[in-house]
């Protein structure tokens, strides 16, 4: 695809994948192979490899090999560094590919493919940043004959396990921070969207990243995620996706008890106090909500609004909802995208209907759009929730707000931690004790006032509760892929033990 001038029509038939292992594409050959159709148009438009349990014994060999070899646990942080910052380069010259691809496998608008893409690059340069700056400690108050010197060094193998959410963008929050702290990786990206991780490793040989480095493996969750959870080749597991498949490779993880990082669902809450800025209050919960069709970790899902201004902001949102602009993802204009699957849609859609079963009412959407191919919801309201609800407890991942509300600050800080989840949370308010007092006693991990879903590299991210374990990105992130080791070092000769 010509970068320059980007078609943003389908392509006429599936790109094909083989795999990446070592620094080479391995083609397909007599492996079965999987079909995916983009959630937005019906049609395929990529088929993958499923790779086999062999070729992920091979891959998580080859790994190993180069993290022993030190080829790049060994080099300077200010050699990786310039592999990484020429992988943001490499990222920033296939902007338009990758985003192309990213839209037609996950649904997504083509305007926010572009726009995570763009970020991703910026994420690899700050890895390059955290690279240079890794250090350890030193203890000079162990006496006069004693020394201690704590080193920080890369865990080993990783094996990274992603989402078909943000294929391109967890996988920046990840790379990046692996590849500072020295260590090696297997990927497998999900099924449904494996192009953009494939991609990104022709980048990264592109850039000087040693071979073996980075390696992709590509199939299904049960079958290769499952392997790579119980692979005892495997230092570390870094999996992004469902808390009930978190849990899974936590248990599966016990083999030979690698280390788990695991980043999880949420029901997020989005409180609204009566003294917010509305209108602006009302434009982030509907982002909130929106973004990415509400297939999104942080997504706002839960709004918890100060019961005096209940009406005053259901009347915004119902407007702002209609406004937002559903369409082809292709459409640069495009604001809101397909479901991932038929499965997910029908899945949203019964979460739906159950709201309605549990006695909240429908303020607005509800249903499919109609007359588009595809998958696209309408977004979607239910007003008069309790946070007893299965609407308001489990994770309907979809463009689908619960609305509850509350009379006291107490109450909303209940309501909010009344969650197994910990993940994300806003507060709106114009009072800054207020806005402070609040987000310190909400128990989650990654939160905003009077924002949503804003960040950079800089800040971790993670959860609270059934929400994670571990932190990535920030020097949180870097750390997070680093065995601490300490060094005692005597001083001035020994006293002898035995006289
Ligand atoms: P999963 O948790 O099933 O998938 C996430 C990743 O894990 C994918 O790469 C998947 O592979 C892989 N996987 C699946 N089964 C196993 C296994 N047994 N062992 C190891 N890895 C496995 O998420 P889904 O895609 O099914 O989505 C279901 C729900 O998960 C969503 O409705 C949402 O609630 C939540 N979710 C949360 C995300 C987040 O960012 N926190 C992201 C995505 C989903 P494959 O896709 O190839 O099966």
């Amino acid at each position: 695809m010509d970068a320059k001038n980007p078609t943003l029509s389908l392509p006429p038939k599936p790109r094909e994948f083989g795999f990446h292992v070592g620094g080479r594409w391995i083609a397909t050959g007599k492996r079965e192979t999987m079909e995916r159709l983009s959630p937005g148009h019906d049609v395929p438009v990529t088929r993958i490899t499923l790779c086999t349990r062999k070729d992920l014994d091979e891959a998580v060999a080859v790994a190993r090999k180069t993290f022993d070899s030190r080829v790049w646990s060994g080099i300077s942080g200010a050699e990786r560094a310039t592999v990484l910052l020429r992988a943001a380069a490499g990222i920033r010259a296939r902007a338009e590919e990758l985003a192309y691809w990213e839209t037609l496998e996950t649904g997504k608008p083509i305007s926010q493919s572009r726009a995570e893409v763009e970020g991703a690059a910026g994420i690899y340069e700050y890895g390059a940043g955290a690279a240079r700056c890794l250090h350890g400690d030193s203890f000079n108050n162990l006496g006069d004959k004693l020394f201690g010197i704590v080193t920080r060094e890369p865990i080993g193998v990783v094996g990274l396990i992603t989402p078909w959410n943000f294929p391109f963008f967890i996988l920046a929050e990840r790379i990046p921070f692996m590849l500072a702290a020295g260590c090696t990786i297997v990927a497998k990206p999900s099924e449904m969207t494996s192009a953009t991780t494939l991609i990104m490793a022709e980048i990264l040989t592109e850039a000087g990243l040693p071979d073996g480095v980075f390696n992709v493996v590509t199939g299904t969750g049960p079958e290769i995620g499952q392997a790579m959870t119980e692979h005892v080749g495997i230092d570390q597991i870094s999996f992004t996706g469902s808390t009930a498949v978190g849990r899974h490779a936590l248990l599966a993880s016990a083999t030979n008890f690698k280390k788990a990082g695991l980043e999880m669902g949420g029901k997020s809450p989005q409180v609204v106090f009566a003294d917010a800025n509305l209108d602006d209050a009302a434009d982030g919960v509907v982002f909130g909500i929106c973004h990415n069709a509400g297939q999104c970790c942080v997504s706002g899902s839960r709004l918890i609004v100060e019961k005096s201004v209940a009406d005053e902001f259901e009347k915004l949102l119902v407007e702002k909802f209609a406004r937002v602009r559903i369409g082809d993802p292709l459409d640069p204009s495009t604001q809101l995208g397909a479901i991932v699957s038929t499965a997910h849609n029908e899945k949203i859609l019964g979460y739906i209907r159950k709201g309605g079963e549990e006695g909240a009412r429908l303020a607005c959407g509800g249903e499919s759009v109609a007359s588009k191919a595809g998958r696209f919801i309408h977004p979607t309201l239910l007003a008069d929730v309790t946070n007893d609800m299965a609407v308001a407890r489990e994770e309907i991942f979809g463009p689908v707000l619960t609305m509850i509300t509350f009379t006291t600050r107490d109450e909303a800080i209940a309501i909010a931690n009344d969650s197994v989840y910990g993940l994300a949370a806003s507060v709106w308010t114009s009072n800054l004790d207020k806005a402070l007092g609040t987000i310190r006693r909400i128990q989650a991990g990654r939160t905003w006032i009077n924002t949503t879903i804003a960040g950079g590299p800089e800040m971790p991210i993670g959860g609270f509760k059934q929400s994670g374990i571990g932190r990535d990105t920030g020097m949180y992130g870097v750390e997070e892929y680093m065995e601490v080791k300490s060094i005692h070092i005597a001083l001035g000769g020994r006293d002898h033990w035995v006289s």
